[in-house]
């Protein structure tokens, strides 16, 4: 079996596989353990039972033998050597250009990368310390948010800021959310059953933390987060990209320092801050048909930064778009913001159907443009667990 791990400071996602089929792994375990640190709290679905514990977690290491604890007292598996490999979710790779064995090389480089994403990394070098000691024997694999965006070229990821600073410090656009864009390009690929290398798409990551891909020929070609995953289309609470000068003046307004702006910008902004209510979409399209102006100017607001991204991208890839897609949390659910985004398109001639856009049942994806519509627009649901599963299987013997 393969254990995927995406792991923040204070939580543990995690999903078993079996992989006896190895080209076809099935998720046979779902889970999550939380407030470790300061409490604990585990839960995970099994065969259509959930089952739930209150526990002491004062590190990660005591989660995931706590965790595996359980899947041996029910059987699930019989020992922890049943687990031949745990496939991590990191989400800063620095210039690592692929899903990598975690080896003393690469875990250096996962901990140079803590400055560049000093909020995501120390949960995944936590916990791939706490595997080390729980599961000697495992094979450990790293994949990267950062790696799919590695073919960016230097006009698409430099900043115009001192070249030395990209050569002296790293100051470039990395990208993020790689692993759902290489699983819908793989996808994508299967659906449009056309090679991979010649498939170009605009993919929508649409989550909590949002992020729009140019994918031409199969690879990254512009991405909207950048060195950070601050930067960009605007998000749950973060605000995407502003005047850089905004930093300085707020900081002068407000008495205080460059971290505590930077804060507000990653945990107060994007549809939480232009609301001034709730970062969830489900919150904020409910309250945009109720009327209410403080939801209508966030969801306004969202689909045209989203929309001057899409028709950006649009431009890089010319009159050979295969489609578009949208994806995660919002992109998948949300048909509103699918509608509203794309209202905002007029020069892609892009018909909608509207009747699939707001069909709630489907499975993998659906198409929700016309027949007649000159591009292809897709909801499609992600599924970066698999992903990681996937390439852990490949590197792993
Ligand atoms: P993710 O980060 O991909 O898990 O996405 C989480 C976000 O998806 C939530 O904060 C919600 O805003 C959004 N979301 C989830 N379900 C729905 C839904 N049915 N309609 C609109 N938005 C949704």
């Amino acid at each position: 079996m393969i254990l995927v791990i995406n792991a923040g400071s204070s939580s543990i996602k995690f999903r078993l596989f079996n992989d006896s089929d190895k080209k076809n792994p099935i998720d046979i375990l779902d889970g999550i353990a939380e407030r470790i640190t300061i409490g604990g709290d585990v839960s995970f679905k099994y065969e259509g039972k959930k089952y739930e514990y209150e526990v002491a977690l004062p590190n990660h290491e005591v989660a995931i033998k706590f965790i595996l604890d359980k899947l041996i007292e029910l059987n699930i598996i019989s020992n922890v050597d049943d687990i031949s490999a745990v496939g991590f979710r990191v989400v800063h790779g620095g210039t690592i250009s692929k899903s990598s064995i975690i080896n003393d090389d690469v875990f250096n480089k996962i901990k140079d990368a803590v400055k560049l994403a000093p909020l995501h990394n120390p949960g995944a070098i936590t916990a791939i310390e706490a595997v080390k000691k729980v599961m000697p024997k495992a094979e450990l694999v790293a994949c990267f948010d950062t790696a799919f965006h590695q073919t960016l070229a230097e006009e698409q990821y430099l900043y115009a800021v001192p070249y030395s600073w990209y050569q002296k410090y790293g100051v470039r656009k990395y990208g993020f959310h790689g692993i759902s864009y290489q699983y819908i390009t793989e996808k994508m690929s299967e659906v449009l059953n056309k090679p991979k290398d010649k498939l170009n798409l605009i993919v929508c990551h649409l989550g909590n933390g949002a992020s729009i891909a140019c994918i031409k020929n199969g690879k990254s070609f512009d991405t909207t987060m950048g060195l950070t995953p601050l930067a960009g289309v605007m998000m749950g609470t973060r605000s995407g990209d502003i005047d850089p000068s905004i930093i300085e003046y707020m900081c002068k307004q407000l008495n205080t320092d460059a971290s505590k702006i930077t804060n507000m910008l990653n945990k107060e902004s994007g549809l939480l801050g232009v609301s001034g209510k709730s970062s969830d979409m489900r919150d904020v399209a409910g309250g945009y048909f109720s009327g209410d102006s403080d939801f209508k100017r966030a969801l306004n607001k969202y689909t045209q930064v989203a929309a001057d991204y899409i028709i950006r991208f649009a431009n890089l890839l010319g009159h050979d778009i295969d489609a578009i897609v949208f994806t995660a949390g919002v992109g998948e659910n949300s048909a509103h913001t699918r509608q509203f985004t794309l209202q905002k398109l007029p020069l892609l001639d892009i018909k909608l159907d509207m009747d699939k856009n707001e069909e709630r049942n489907y499975k993998d994806y659906k198409y929700i443009s016309a027949a007649d519509s000159k591009i292809k627009v897709l909801a499609f649901r992600t599924n970066e667990e698999l992903m990681i599963c996937k390439d852990t299987i490949s590197l792993t013997k």
